[in-house]
């Protein structure tokens, strides 16, 4: 049964609905992160009122708290975190990957950032798969397909995604190729034991990779396509012009009826160009770990775009935490319909955030994602009626 259906397209981007066991996904849409089962400090309510309609939940994180055996025990990740929604699960190897350091590499996976700045940890990728100290207690784990789908399936997650290796964006193109390889073979295992493991209704996703090599990403994109019904992209990339690249690359070399799902992936600028491209969905920590740091949203034309430089020089927000608000009645964001905007001012959250009031983080959360997930909405209806260059020149130009 094919669960993805596209609805209508407006050049390559396109509208489609995603089922699931949980419901129904609209596309393109945006996903929210639930890093521990819970998207931090919005409740399932808030998150249905906002409209959220999926969630994802880090496997990485909760195979070492509380366990998926347990979750299991608890009938499953829905009834643990109170979400009756469609729920995602990763593999598991990007946290593994990225909150150590590769050192069989002897390079990072990661530019210099804010993993590779904490301490290293072990991190060993063999054939068989990764052994790895646990971010909490330094306690060792291993972690490979046959694993990670098992996890997933216990976890009880509608969409789960294949366990796969994590180039370097320092790799050379031999490097990338071996990693590219692992990858596949562990892809075909994942297969192989999502055959086994699965319960009616999960959706498997597979990784592309390749770096930033254009035969190496087309490689990928063929081999995932050829094997799965859902295609994630994933894998390094440097820089945002890398990633529109990455990302024509692989929609030129996979089947059009496929659900696409660019992972990791949720700035303004970037979903207005990846939807333009044909991709469906997203997810990101990025608009709830902005609103925790007083990094708010704004649409076009309330912005301080001034003050961001270089990459996040379009990030469409205010700092909340700036002195300037502090007698500012405006809400957040004068276009939004967000429970935050429509009852309270930038002077009352600037008052929230400098008196370290637990009510920011809930009010400043909701916003970040109501602002992403009805900016999605708008994209969508903007496809519906062939109009989604004029909505995206409103916005951006690029
Ligand atoms: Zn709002």
């Amino acid at each position: 049964m094919n669960r993805f259906k596209i609805l209508h397209k407006d050049k390559s981007s396109r509208v489609g609905i995603l089922k699931t066991a949980h419901g129904e996904i609209e596309t393109p849409n945006f996903i929210p992160v639930g890093t521990q089962a819970s998207v931090k400090a919005v409740s399932p309510r808030d998150l249905k009122e906002l409209g959220a309609q999926v969630v994802l939940a880090n496997t990485y994180h909760l195979m070492l708290r509380p366990g998926a055996n347990l979750i299991e025990e608890m009938g499953g990740l829905h009834k643990f975190m109170g979400w009756n929604g469609p729920v995602m699960t990763d593999s598991g190897g990007f946290q593994v990957f990225s909150l150590g350091l590769a050192l069989e590499h002897g390079v990072g996976k990661f530019l210099q950032n804010e993993f590779t700045k904490s301490k290293p940890r072990l991190n060993k990728v063999t054939e068989e798969g990764v052994i790895f100290q646990s971010h909490i207690d330094g306690s060792k784990y291993t972690l490979d397909a046959e694993k990670s789908i098992d996890l997933q399936v216990k976890l009880g997650a509608d969409l789960i995604v294949a366990f796969d290796d994590l180039e370097s964006p320092l790799h050379s193109f031999d490097e990338t190729l071996k990693s590219l390889e692992l990858t596949e073979r562990w892809e075909q295992r994942s297969l192989k034991a999502f055959k086994k493991y699965a319960k009616a209704g999960q959706l498997l996703y597979g990784v592309t990779h390749g770096g930033v090599f254009e035969d190496l990403r087309i490689r990928s994109a063929k081999f995932v396509d050829k094997h799965f019904d859902a295609i994630a992209l994933g894998g390094a990339h440097e820089d945002r012009k890398t990633l529109y690249k990455v990302v024509e690359w692989t929609v030129g070399s996979i089947s059009e009826e496929k659900p696409r799902h660019l992972l990791g992936i949720g700035e303004v600028e970037d979903l207005f160009n990846c939807v333009e491209r044909g991709i469906d969905l997203f997810d990101c920590a990025a608009p709830t770990r902005r609103a925790r740091n007083g990094s708010l949203y704004v649409s076009p034309g309330s912005g301080d775009y001034s003050s961001l430089k270089g990459y996040q020089a379009k990030n469409y927000t205010i700092n909340i935490k700036t002195s300037k608000f502090s007698k500012d009645k405006n809400p957040i964001d004068k276009n939004c319909k967000c429970l935050c905007c429509t009852n309270f001012t930038r002077a009352y959250l600037h008052h929230l955030y400098s008196t370290g009031e637990i009510l920011y983080h809930e009010l400043a959360s909701i916003h970040n994602l109501f602002f992403v997930i009805d900016l999605m909405k708008k994209i969508r209806e903007s496809i519906g009626n062939n109009r989604f260059d004029t909505l995206k020149n409103s916005w951006i130009s690029f």
